[in-house]
């Protein structure tokens, strides 16, 4: 029988992360599924660090809903990296599956499986360093690592290497490995490599952001001396065309970094779609959050700020990982301590065309440590879209399903930054509706970019500390 996975991606995980005696299992399974449909169930056995054991000899048991057990042996010597194929759900709904092996246990994340046709949830890391990056090289891996880490030991869908370019950190030969090593494990449908890199300026100002395009361009474009997020979206589009990239504003409430994205360095809602929301540095949703940076600028610089000003942004989270460890785990530097983040995206296929699209139209959310599925709509709107007030005929409705590993804590409805309702449903699902009977011209924010409007969003908090956030939906004059 053929190795998963292969021995050559054994051996990567082996050499780069060789992990001790078993702590946890991890079990992933597609966040949406369809009755009778077969999916694989991904079966991992990690050590303290987060590291596929090597001294794992157990048989992982999982039960299967409505269903049998069925059992994934591991072997000492091999990271404990495996999968259950051809598993399937009889009927619609939210289901977990339960693992466990010797006195470990754990659930899987949960699917929602239903007849509807809906798109895909497919989750990925947007934002990972490697030694390309040569910042805290003592800690990170090979972009080989991160590719095979990022597919197999976080069973993620899609992942991009956003190596830092700026202050002399990437040249032509660098940019041409990293081009080549991301092509190699690009692998359409199964697993997405998304072409990315990190830009900073001297200056700060606009903060840190990463450059996400659908494909590699011969040479990154960097702004790094005398530029800002404005010139750099200017170049690009000289480079290659207004749609042939996005950049995402990181850790915007860094301090030092001026992260405000103010109006005369703001490049648009096209070229910036999103912010990223949250990252093992921290989360920069709004001012007195419960995990925020070490060390946080005094401008208006939160995710909220931003968008209270007429800023269209829906939200990512990834890790920023230095330890090249995708979606969590890993010694990382001591700034890198809070909760993993992932990001969401809803779509129909798995390409980097189609991930590409799906964030420059704001149709993916962000989530820290669990696959947290949020599923629902604002007014009868998707998560990122909009409407006018003149389409309202009732007052706005908030509509979600959510599910998670551990139990829901509280469900934020958010409007204009300000939480105006929390559930507690105090269980691992839930199915929220709430209508908005507030007198909505007596809310609205004026801008200069939307004119008069309020935007919501969802914040669900878990037992595990896990958070997700859906992109906001915006209500326009
Ligand atoms: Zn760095
Ligand atoms: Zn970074």
């Amino acid at each position: 029988m053929k190795a998963y996975p292969s021995e050559l991606q054994q051996k990567v995980l082996a050499q780069e992360a060789p992990g001790d005696v078993p702590v946890a299992l991890n079990i992933i399974i597609p966040s949406v599924t369809k009755p009778g449909e077969m999916f694989d169930a991904k079966v991992i056995v990690l050590d303290k660090a987060g590291y596929p054991s090597l001294k794992c000899e157990c048989s992982v048991r999982v039960q299967i809903p409505e269903q049998d057990v069925v059992e994934i042996a591991f072997r000492r010597g091999i990271p404990a990296v495996g999968r259950l194929q051809n598993i399937r759900l009889v009927n619609e709904g939210l289901f977990r599956l339960s693992a466990s092996c010797n006195n470990l246990k754990a659930y899987s994340n949960p699917t929602f499986c239903t007849l509807e046709d809906i798109p895909g949830i497919y989750w990925g890391d947007p934002h990972v360093h490697t030694v390309l990056s040569n910042c805290h090289a003592d800690k990170s891996r090979s972009l080989n690592f991160c590719f095979t880490a990022a597919r197999h030991l976080s069973a993620l869908d899609w992942v991009a290497a956003t190596d830092h370019v700026s202050n002399g950190r990437c040249d032509f030969s660098k940019w041409k490995e990293q081009r080549a090593v991301a092509e190699l494990y690009n692998d359409p449908q199964e697993f997405v490599t998304l072409p990315a890199y990190e830009a900073s300026f001297k200056s700060g100002a606009g903060g840190d952001n990463n450059v996400y395009m659908p494909s590699f361009p011969d040479i990154f474009t960097d702004e790094y001396e005398n530029g800002n997020v404005k010139t750099l979206c200017n170049k690009l589009t000289d480079a290659m065309s207004a749609d042939a990239f996005f950049v995402v504003p990181h850790h915007t409430t860094r301090q030092g970094k001026h992260g405000e994205i103010s109006d005369e360095i703001y490049p648009g809602p096209d070229a910036m779609p999103v912010i990223e929301i949250h990252s093992k540095w921290g989360t920069s949703e709004y001012r007195g959050n419960p995990n925020p940076l070490k060390k946080i600028h005094e401008g208006p610089s939160y995710a909220t700020d931003l968008l209270n000003r007429g800023l269209k942004m829906g939200f990512v989270a990834g890790t920023d990982s230095h330890a090249t460890m995708p979606s969590g785990g890993g010694d990382e530097p001591d700034h890198l301590d809070r909760l993993p983040g992932m990001t969401a995206i809803r779509c129909a296929e798995l390409t980097r065309q189609s991930i590409f699209n799906a964030v420059k139209h704001r149709q993916c959310y962000a989530a820290s440590l669990e696959r947290i599925i949020m599923h629902g709509s604002i007014a009868g709107r998707a998560f990122g879209e909009e409407l006018h007030f003149a389409d309202l005929t009732t007052p706005p409705e908030i509509n979600v399903l959510v599910a998670a590993r551990s139990d829901i804590t509280g469900i934020d409805i958010v409007r204009n930054g300000t939480t105006i309702h929390t559930i507690t449903p105090n269980s691992w699902k839930a199915q929220i509706m709430y209508e908005d009977r507030e007198d909505l011209s007596a809310v609205q924010i004026k801008s200069r970019y939307l004119g008069n409007f309020i935007y919501y969003y969802v914040r669900v908090t878990c037992e595990s500390g896990a958070q997700a956030w859906s992109s906001p939906v915006w209500i326009l004059g």
